[in-house]
C-alpha cells in the first residue's frame, strides 16, 4: 500500500493536528492507504491540553517531504501554508473548510464545506464510510471543533457543527461545555512561549488585494494579560514587518469569554483596520466588539476595504 502523509498547516492549531490524526485514522480504516499524520510546526498548548487529556503523542514533525511523495491536506489547501514543495508532491485528497487556492494539474479527491472546522467534515465522512467513531476519535473531533468556533459562538459555527458537537459529546462521554472551557483556556497560557513564537502561534499570510498581511490571533481569557506585553509585541511585530516587507500586521487579541477582539495594527497599511471597521487607532490599537473570526470577520471585511 502506497505511504501517504497526511498533514495540516503550518503554525498549526488543534483542528490541523487532531484532523490529521482522525484523516489518517480513516484512511488506514479502509484501507485505502499506509497512512501517518504529520504536523508542519510545534504544538501549541491547546492541542498538547488534548493530546494529554487522551495521553497520546503529537504527530512527528515532518520538516520535508520528498518530491512525487503521495500526501493528503486536512484543513488548508493553501500552498503558503503547506510543504515548500507542495507542486512537486502527489496531493491525494483535500478536506477542508477554507476556501479553495490551490491549484493542480491532475484529477484529486476534495472534500470542502463551509462549516466551522475541518473535523465536522470528517466526522461525516466517517458516517459515509460506516467507519466507526471510538471515544478517541470523537474527542480529537469535539475538541477541534469547539476550539475552532470557540464553543459553537463564533459566527463561523453552523447547524452541522453544532449536531457534530452533541454527538461526538456522548461518544466521547464530557461535557462539552465544561471540558471545552477548560480545554479554551489552557491554550490561552501564553507564560512558556517568547515574543517570537508568540507572533508564530497562529500567524497566516493574508494578501488583502495589494497590501500584503499578516494577521495573527492569541486567544485569552482576558484582554489586558496580553496587552501588559504590548511594547515588547509591537517591536516584535515591527521587526516581522521590516523582515518580510509586510504592509500591515495585525495582531488580533481574542477574548474567548466576551467574544471580542483587541487588535494591534501596524505598518504603513495599519490605516485600513480605522476604515474597515469604521474605528479609530489609538496607540495602535482599538477594541472591535464582537469581533471573534479572522475567517469571516476580518479577511473578507479587510479585502472590500483594500
Ligand atoms: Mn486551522
Ligand atoms: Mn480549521
Amino acid at each position: 500500500m502506497v505511504k501517504t502523509y497526511v498533514f495540516g498547516h503550518k503554525s498549526p492549531d488543534s483542528d490541523t493536528i487532531t484532523s490529521s490524526i482522525v484523516m489518517a485514522n480513516l484512511e488506514n480504516e479502509l484501507g485505502n492507504a499506509d497512512a501517518k499524520a504529520y504536523r508542519l510546526g510545534n504544538i501549541n498548548n491547546e492541542t498538547e491540553f488534548i493530546l494529554n487529556y487522551l495521553d497520546m503523542e503529537a504527530p512527528e514533525l515532518l520538516e520535508d517531504v520528498e518530491d512525487d511523495a503521495n500526501v493528503i491536506l486536512v484543513d488548508h489547501n493553501s500552498p503558503a501554508e503547506s510543504v515548500d514543495n507542495l507542486e512537486n508532491v502527489n496531493i491525494l485528497k483535500v478536506v477542508d473548510h477554507h476556501k479553495l487556492a490551490l491549484k493542480t494539474s491532475y484529477p484529486l479527491f476534495l472534500r470542502f464545506e463551509p462549516v466551522g472546522c475541518t473535523e465536522t467534515i470528517l466526522c461525516k465522512l466517517y458516517e459515509e464510510n460506516d467507519v466507526e467513531i471510538t471515544k478517541e476519535i470523537a474527542t480529537l473531533m469535539l475538541s477541534a471543533i469547539i476550539s475552532d468556533t470557540l464553543l459553537l459562538k463564533s459566527p463561523t459555527t453552523t447547524e452541522d457543527d453544532k449536531a457534530a458537537v452533541e454527538k461526538l459529546a456522548k461518544i466521547a462521554e464530557v461535557d462539552a461545555e465544561e471540558y471545552g472551557l477548560e480545554m479554551l483556556k489552557a491554550g490561552t497560557d501564553l507564560s512558556s512561549f517568547s515574543i517570537e513564537e508568540i507572533l508564530a502561534l497562529d500567524a497566516k499570510q493574508i494578501d488583502f488585494k495589494d497590501v500584503k498581511s499578516i494577521i495573527n490571533q492569541v486567544n485569552t481569557a482576558d484582554i489586558s494579560d496580553v496587552m501588559a506585553m504590548k511594547d515588547d509585541l509591537e517591536a516584535g511585530m515591527n521587526k516581522i514587518i521590516e523582515d518580510e516587507g509586510l504592509d500591515l500586521f495585525m495582531l488580533l487579541i481574542t477574548d474567548i469569554v466576551n467574544s471580542n477582539s483587541q487588535v494591534i495594527a501596524l505598518g504603513k497599511d495599519a490605516c485600513l483596520v480605522e476604515k474597515a471597521y469604521g474605528v479609530k487607532l489609538e496607540d495602535n490599537t482599538v477594541l472591535l466588539e464582537g469581533v471573534v473570526s479572522r475567517k469571516k470577520q476580518v479577511v473578507p471585511i479587510m479585502t472590500d476595504n483594500a
